[in-house]
């Protein structure tokens, strides 16, 4: 069981770990409510009143985690569960099986502690295990059971654990999951635009490229800049450049297709890669796209800013990527320099303009 503020990757989201340690201790109180109903059922007092401490225990866990005194909520867990294995097992001995209770703890502490930490505390575990077996060897059953009925409460356990190990390696598949899906996102979708980054525009580009070639249809290349954006941070401030920023991508967003695959390139420049496109095709996308940004100032702080882009666009010669970047590039400059605000194919520019 992982301590607070630990760093395992897979407990990232400590407060999703808390509530999930809320919910098991209403399912253990609900379990622990089952078995005194049962050992009330068959007459054996002792036991019941053992799950009356336990549902107790639970209560109080339970509470101590909704007031956020998790560190005292986790022993008192770790207390019921020992304490339920030990006191079970002396009072019916050790074929009642509530020695299994204690493997509960092992996929707790391998994902929740440290490697070290993980083998002490399974070297623990196993020796407090020892010697339950040898204490339930030594001295008879305090209160025994007939053999029918040590074989339901047998069954019950064994039943129970199967079922706690079973919800248990549930919620960290879910839990490995979401840590899957977050680092996926982290490494692939820029944080401030939503939108695809360098390398995820690269590898569905190469998807897209090779699918493209064996249907045999154009792709376009679309390269757009913000014109004069240095002078938006400098006149509004860096924030609001920030967020004319995610604007201007979901604006871009809303004017291409669907099937168009748009990237935030670097600081404000955006790449978009255009399927079945040819040049004149592209030239009419880019043109909506300069007009929809151009025509809607953002408003920030109920300040309307005006921004332009400005575009570079190429078509894809045999799938050749960096040449078409390289030539999208030389279209953009052109853009730059006979105005802003416009968009420019590689196929009108002179190739010796350099960018
Ligand atoms: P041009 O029309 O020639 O493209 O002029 P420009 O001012 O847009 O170009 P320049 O390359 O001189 O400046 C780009 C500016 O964009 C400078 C940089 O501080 C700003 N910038 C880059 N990334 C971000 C960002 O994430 N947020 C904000 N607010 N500004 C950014
Ligand atoms: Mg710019
Ligand atoms: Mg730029």
């Amino acid at each position: 069981m992982s301590a607070p503020g630990s760093t395992s990757p897979i407990m990232s989201s400590a407060a999703s770990y808390w509530l999930m340690l809320q919910r098991i201790t209403v399912w253990a109180a609900s379990i622990d409510v089952a078995f005194l109903l049962i050992y009330g059922a068959l007459g054996a007092n002792a036991l019941a009143l053992l799950n009356l401490a336990s549902v107790a225990m639970y209560v109080a866990a339970w509470w101590l985690l909704r007031i956020r005194r998790n560190k005292p909520a986790v022993v008192l867990i770790w207390l019921e569960v020992v304490g339920h294995a030990a006191v079970g097992s002396l009072l019916l001995g050790w074929e009642a099986d509530f020695h299994l209770f204690l493997l509960l703890f092992m996929p707790m502490i391998v994902l929740g502690s440290p490697q070290r930490r993980a083998l002490a505390m399974t070297t623990l575990l196993l020796a407090s295990y020892a010697a339950l077996y040898a204490a339930c060897k030594t001295w008879a059953p305090l209160s025994p059971l007939a053999p029918a009925q040590l074989e339901v409460a047998r069954w019950f356990n064994i039943a129970v654990v199967f079922g706690l190990l079973y919800a248990v390696a549930s919620v960290y598949r879910q839990r490995v999951r979401h840590a899957e899906q977050a680092l996926w996102q982290l490494a692939r979708i820029d944080a401030l635009t939503r939108l695809a980054n360098r390398t995820h525009f690269l590898e569905r580009a190469a998807a897209e490229i090779s699918r493209a070639r064996r249907a045999g249809e154009p792709l376009t290349l679309m390269l757009a800049d913000v014109d004069h954006f240095k002078r938006v941070n400098d006149e509004h401030g860096h924030e609001a450049g920030d967020r004319v920023l995610a604007q201007v991508a979901r604006a871009m967003t809303a004017a291409l297709r669907e099937h168009d695959v748009l990237a935030r390139w670097g600081g404000e420049e955006f790449m978009a890669l255009l399927p079945d496109t040819d040049a004149a095709l592209g030239r009419t996308v880019a043109e909506r796209v300069r007009q929809a940004v151009a025509t809607h100032p953002v408003v920030v702080d109920g300040r309307p800013i005006t921004v332009t882009l400005s575009f570079g666009l190429a078509s894809l010669v045999d799938g050749d990527l960096q040449a078409a970047m390289r030539a999208a590039d030389r279209a953009l400059y052109a853009s730059k320099h006979t105005g802003r605000n416009r968009v420019t194919h590689a196929d009108d520019t002179p190739q010796t303009l350099a960018a």
